[in-house]
């Protein structure tokens, strides 16, 4: 946070220098967003959300040529994203830019606040800390995600988690690790490569046929799945804009027959297809919030993202609907045994219970107090995989850092919110239709619970 404090009392301090970069007095908001081939700085008036929303997403697209992740999908005008690449601008240039954009936007939020104007300055926020740490700084594993997702996670008891451990201990007794038994029962379960297609063909055509139920998409909505190998992840939604997604599934391990349904929902219906086309029909057509043209990975909007995708399955499954969906339509598909569907459900019931582990794990690991090969066998302890799976799982954390925390920290925030709707009699999917056509940082979700 000090960096944050530091950087808009430097902001200040450049605002007030006044003449030789800018044309800015007290009164105006105008900030430094670009600069010309001879290097004469260019002073764009950012006293309107709207110039505010096209400087962020001019500095995301550029903060994209240095770190690939940064931007997660981007579909507006084409000769931004070819300017971007073309000026190449230096980290510390941008860097200094985030921090004129933070003051220019806190100052607009100041005079009207918004929730728009709320949630774009927490955006600039974790723009501007991701740009530091792609240059180098590094932040503790709660002060990252304060900046980028605007929540911490909790203190851990481990014991919390050694009692869910005994409990899958006892459902599935025998000799070695509980996670070789996990382990060894769910590759029991997995899918059979040449079964793949057919198993998620129904799996996802499932999930948005009971999406489709409540909301009414675009016609022209559309996805296609690919089957791919050697990523740090399961499965990827990558939005194409105009209501397409490509869905890729990663098949570095065998996929157990519950990961259908996961991902069909997770990554397609209600999940991140579905509030992708939300951010699009509503927040970027309709009102015409051009920030929203862009999704910058590390970011609040990613707690909505991953809790919004991780809750689907359970709006769209609810109860036992899941089980009994995978038991009487997968199994079959598959080849796979029902009479293993219950155990599978207690087991999966048990293994939620672990889910945050995760998180405790990548703070411990990114802060330093655990090696890489102790994360590796915290994982497989705690996650119930093989040495394989840990390690593709310590590479994810690598890869997105605290990241993690969006898969459940967001899954219970969303969760709480629709219960909080629920509770006032309103229906659960139009509570969550809700959620996804409004931008709200993880700390304003909190808020209204
Ligand atoms: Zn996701």
């Amino acid at each position: 946070m000090n960096k944050i404090v530091a950087a808009i009392i430097a902001g200040f301090a450049l605002a007030g220098c006044g003449g030789d970069q800018s044309s800015e007095t007290p009164n105006e908001s105008v900030a430094i967003v670009a600069t010309t081939e001879s290097d004469q700085a260019v002073a764009v008036d950012l006293a309107s959300l709207d110039n505010i929303a096209e400087a962020f997403v001019k500095l995301a697209l550029a903060a994209g040529q240095h770190d690939p992740a940064f931007v997660d999908a981007y579909n507006g005008p084409a000769e931004w994203a070819d300017e971007a690449a073309a000026q190449a601008r230096s980290l510390a240039d941008l860097e200094n830019d985030a921090q004129g954009l933070l003051i220019s936007v806190a100052r607009a939020n100041a005079d009207e606040p918004s929730i728009r104007g709320a949630m774009l300055e927490k955006q600039t926020r974790a723009a501007l800390a991701r740009i530091e740490m792609v240059g180098g700084e590094v932040f503790s594993f709660n002060d990252e995600t304060r900046l980028l997702y605007d929540v911490v996670p909790p203190d851990y008891d481990l014991e919390e988690f050694d009692a869910a451990l005994a409990q899958i201990d006892a459902l599935l007794p025998g000799e070695g690790p509980i996670s070789e038994r996990v382990e060894a029962f769910r590759n029991s379960l997995a899918i059979p490569t040449d079964k793949l297609q057919s198993v998620f063909d129904a799996a996802i055509g499932e999930c948005r046929r009971r999406t489709l139920a409540h909301y009414d998409l675009p016609a022209t909505e559309s996805f296609s799945l690919e089957f791919v190998t050697d990523k740090p992840w399961s499965g990827y939604n990558w939005y194409q804009g105009e209501f397409e997604s490509l869905i890729q599934v990663n098949t570095d391990f065998p996929i157990i027959i519950d990961r259908a349904v996961d991902l069909g929902c997770h990554e397609g219906y209600p999940g991140h297809h579905t509030w992708n086309i939300m951010l699009e029909r509503f927040l970027l057509k309709e009102k015409g919030w051009i920030e929203y043209s862009v999704y910058p990975l590390f970011s609040p909007m990613s707690v909505t993202a991953e809790g919004s995708a991780n809750y689907g399955i359970d709006l769209a499954f609810p109860g036992d609907k899941k089980i009994a969906y995978e038991r009487d339509v997968l199994f079959p598909i598959a080849g796979l045994d029902p009479a293993k569907a219950e155990t599978l459900a207690r087991l999966n019931d048990l293994r939620r219970k672990l889910a945050h582990a995760r998180n405790h794990i990548a703070r411990e690991y990114l802060d330093g107090r655990l090696s890489r090969e102790d994360a590796i066998i915290m994982t497989m302890k705690y996650r119930l995989e093989s040495r394989e799976r840990a390690e593709q799982s310590v590479r994810f954390v690598d890869t997105y850092r605290g990241y993690v925390i969006n898969y459940t920290i967001g899954l219970d925030l969303v969760e709480g919110y629709v219960d909080a709707g629920a509770a006032d009699g309103r229906d659960p999917w139009t509570v969550f239709e809700t959620l996804l056509k409004t931008p709200l940082s993880a700390s304003d979700i909190k808020a209204v619970q």
